[in-house]
């Protein structure tokens, strides 16, 4: 009898192993809830490490593999530490000018149709995962619209809310950690290069001030636009519904860099989320 291993969850963790299981020869089927594959703007751009550079490497096949490399965004290379005054505490540089061992600066909505090709007859949509039942040495996975598949391996790849890991580990639930975080982009533009301090256009960064709260920003630049994304955290950072969020972390970091409190408060209003 063959294995099969059936993944709950089609984001890019349950793509990339169905990638590197169906390169490997092992039967899989991933099961998402969406309805299809554009069903949510899926944001920002995401900061692929070496190790998650090696994974990719190894899950997918070479042709999708070059894609992936020919999609990344100039600003993956290497990793720094600063503080609020925008000193520079720690800089990482990027080792390696081998893809498969470097950082990347990727679309996560690329990513995303990247890590979806080919898998055509692997990947069903509409399937929300409800419950699973152990039978005869093997597991009956139910969905919400009724129907059910049968697997030897159940793998939970739905998000942090995981209802796979709500059945099967039902005490280890998510603890509220009281922190908030919210997420810009500032397009990168002739006039905001002008002022932008080049070391933040050049790769991500980490700032870590004195105070409980950070900020992590990082460029994703194309060939013909770019922005750079921040994303600020505090522990009890109120959002006030009559605010504009941007407006509220502008105020929650008066005293940073100036540079810094501009990227915010230039960033669109419509590229700011909670
Ligand atoms: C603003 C922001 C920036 C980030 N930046 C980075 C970054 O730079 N680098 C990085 O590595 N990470 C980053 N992350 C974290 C990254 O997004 C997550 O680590 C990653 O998405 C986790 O992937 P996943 O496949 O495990 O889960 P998800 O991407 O959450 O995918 C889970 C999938 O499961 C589906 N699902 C949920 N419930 C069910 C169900 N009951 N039945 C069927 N399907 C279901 C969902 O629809 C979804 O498609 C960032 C996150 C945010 C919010």
């Amino acid at each position: 009898m063959s294995l099969h291993v059936a993944v709950v969850g089609g984001g890019v963790g349950g793509l990339c192993l169905a990638q590197g299981l169906t390169r490997n020869g092992v039967s899989v089927s991933v099961h998402e809830r969406d309805v299809t594959s554009t069903d949510r703007l899926q944001g920002y751009r995401l900061h692929i490490s070496p190790i998650g550079a090696r994974a990719l490497h190894e899950c997918l096949p070479p042709e999708l593999w070059e894609r992936f490399v020919a999609t990344t965004g100039r600003g993956g290379g290497g990793f720094g530490f600063l503080d609020e005054r925008l000193r520079r505490l720690l800089t990482v540089e990027n080792p390696a000018d081998v893809p498969a061992r470097a950082h990347h600066s990727v679309s996560r909505i690329t990513l995303r149709e990247i890590l979806l090709t080919g898998l055509d007859d692997v990947v069903g949509f509409g399937r929300r995962f409800t419950r699973y039942e152990h039978e005869d040495g093997r597991l009956t996975v139910h969905f919400a619209d009724g129907t059910s598949t049968r697997c030897d391996v159940l793998v939970g790849a739905d998000g942090a809310n995981s209802a796979v890991r709500a059945q099967y580990l039902p005490h280890a639930e998510r603890v509220d950690t009281g922190i908030t975080a919210v997420a810009g982009k500032l397009p990168l533009t002739p006039r905001t290069r002008a002022w932008l301090p080049p070391e933040l256009v050049a790769h991500a960064h980490s700032v870590i001030p004195r105070a409980a709260a950070g900020m992590f920003l990082a460029p994703h630049e194309l060939a013909e636009d770019g922005y750079l994304m921040w994303a600020y955290a505090a522990a009890g950072l109120v959002l006030p519904a009559n605010r504009p969020l941007r407006d509220v972390v502008a105020d929650a970091i008066t005293g940073w860099h100036p540079d810094l409190v501009r990227v915010v408060r230039e960033s669109p209003h419509d590229s700011v989320s909670h």
